[in-house]
């Protein structure tokens, strides 16, 4: 990729900036086109009656100095404007409540040993399994060598099988399988199909350290623009791309709603791959792509709801909440709670999220955002009851408390475009994972693909894959070496 030659981003989430800032700082021309009026896509918080509501970042993991989503910020130059706040101080990052029983998911793996160890002292050989299986994800993360030299030193026949399997063969009870699952919730696959090295990645990121963001998303957001714009690129917002263009399979640019049109031979898809799918137009690639794309499955979506609660009445909570209930054979997380600290005095955000189907919302899919009936506010009111009621048998009354706002899986198509209103994008199962192995090529020269569907969802899933479609693009060397020459520490 020559550096005068233009590059088109398409989406303006992590994903899309991580890259437009990336290939920005190696002196390329970037122009990023967003459809929402503002960037950030999922990392963008929004705010309410004066009351500050995260969608896509409650809390995250691997930023402490060295580690890799920190090595990527600094490396981006943003570490130092994005004020965090480090979780589990005292002890605790999440604190899991089942039936009978609370787990604390502490800042560490060694603690995270001790825990397990406590709650089930009859499942050592297990526990002592399961601690070396986390200290090898966390070993990959070293020197981040999967990303900047495309190496994979990883026991295939283990990390692709279901997480499950493997915690039934080790003979893991009940218990111990369903904390062990718990994270999964945050990247919307199940034990029975997320094969072991994305559940170890996941955990392990929140071992290795866990954060909150002191400024919220809307501030992360705004940083990585001003960022990229520091560095000559540009940002389009409130123009979505409508259609990639493509000549002889090569592209050749994209049109935007406005009928502006951006030339350029290389486009980076941040988007979901069926909204690419959907930008292109059926003769450009062949019916064998489309099926592939188009029979992916998604992850579930997302309910959520935003309390003000006084500060008096309900102290801030420096940890996460996980409720488990009991379903068939498993305890599953039904609720996740997460506080923080809102720009007005006294008051504080209670963020209240559960699983939710879409199918609940699929008779107003043709609905317009500001436009739903009467039918589908009330359908929201009474889900943010559930969700409130949840809050109130945990934490006891709150008279001054009240409900700003909630977002259904519509929110998500209305907003990301997410199909089926899938909270994290495809599901990286087990069941397709020939499906999914490939989703950053495209068969059209110059079109490549990021964001979270295509290596794993998440802040810190999402860079990483940006960095893994990234290097073999401008060359492992010439990245590896541009991180060397920035300082970067550990590479
Ligand atoms: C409720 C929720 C909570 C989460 N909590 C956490 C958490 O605590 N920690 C964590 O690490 N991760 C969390 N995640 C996951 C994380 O937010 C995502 O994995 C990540 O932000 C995805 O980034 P992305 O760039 O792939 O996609 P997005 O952020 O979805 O960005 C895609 C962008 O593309 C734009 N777009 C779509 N179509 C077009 C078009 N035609 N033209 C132009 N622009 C277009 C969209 O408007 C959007 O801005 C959460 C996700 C959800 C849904």
């Amino acid at each position: 990729m020559p550096p005068e030659d233009p590059i088109v981003i398409i989406g303006s989430g992590i994903g899309g900036l991580t890259a437009a800032i990336i290939l920005a700082k190696l002196g390329h021309r970037v122009t990023v086109v967003e459809k929402n009026k503002l960037p950030g896509g999922l990392m963008r918080s929004y705010t309410r009656k004066g009351i500050e509501c995260e969608v896509g970042i409650h809390y995250m993991g691997a930023l402490d100095k060295g580690q890799p989503l920190r090595q990527i910020f600094d490396f981006i130059g943003v570490s130092d404007r994005i004020p965090l706040t480090r979780m589990g101080e005292d002890g605790v990052v999440d604190k899991y409540i089942l039936p009978g029983m609370e787990f604390d998911f502490p800042a560490s793996i060694d603690r995270y040993g001790e825990n397990l160890r406590e709650a089930f002292p009859d499942e050592g050989r297990q526990i002592a399994a399961i601690i070396a299986v986390l200290h090898d994800a966390i070993g990959r993360f070293d020197s981040m060598s999967i990303f900047l030299k495309g190496e994979t030193n990883f026991d295939f026949a283990r990390e692709l099988r279901p997480a499950g399997d493997y915690f039934n063969e080790l003979g893991c009870s009940l218990g111990l399988r369903s904390i062990l699952s718990v994270p999964l919730s945050l990247i919307g696959v199940g034990p029975d199909e997320c094969p072991v090295y994305l559940w170890s990645s996941s955990v392990s990121s929140y071992l290795m350290s866990s954060w909150r963001l002191t400024r919220g998303g809307a501030h992360m957001a705004d940083t990585f623009a001003e960022r990229l714009r520091e560095l000559g690129g540009e940002i389009i917002c409130n123009d979505g791309v409508s259609k990639i263009l493509v000549q002889n399979r090569a592209v050749r640019g994209v049109a935007l709603k406005s009928g502006r049109e951006l030339v350029s031979p290389t486009i980076i898809s941040a988007i979901h791959p069926k909204l690419m799918l959907g930008l292109l137009s059926d003769d450009s690639y062949k019916p064998s792509f489309k099926n592939r794309i188009l029979s992916l499955q998604e992850t579930p979506g997302i309910f959520a709801t935003h309390v003000a609660v006084p500060e008096d009445e309900l102290p801030l909570r420096p940890y996460n909440i996980f409720i488990l209930n009991e379903a068939a054979d498993k305890y599953e997380v039904v609720t996740f709670l997460n506080m923080k600290k809102s720009p007005e005095p006294g008051w504080n955000t209670l963020s209240i999220l559960g699983g939710s189907p879409y199918e609940q919302w699929r008779t107003w899919e043709h609905t317009t955002r500001g436009q739903r009936p009467r039918e589908y506010k009330e359908a929201k009111a009474r889900e943010a009851a559930v969700l409130f009621d949840r809050a109130l048998k945990l934490f006891g009354p709150l008279h001054r408390a009240r409900v700003v706002d909630s977002f259904t899986p519509l929110s998500f198509v209305d907003w990301m475009g997410s199909p089926e209103g899938g909270a994290y994008g495809v599901r990286r199962s087990t069941t397709q994972k020939f499906k999914t192995a490939a989703l950053h090529r495209t068969p059209l020269t110059g079109l490549h693909a990021v964001g979270q569907s295509v290596f794993a969802p998440g802040i810190l899933g999402t860079a990483l894959g940006t960095l893994r479609v990234l290097a073999p693009l401008v060359g492992y060397e010439t990245l590896r070496q541009k991180f060397i020459d920035s300082g970067i520490e550990g590479i």
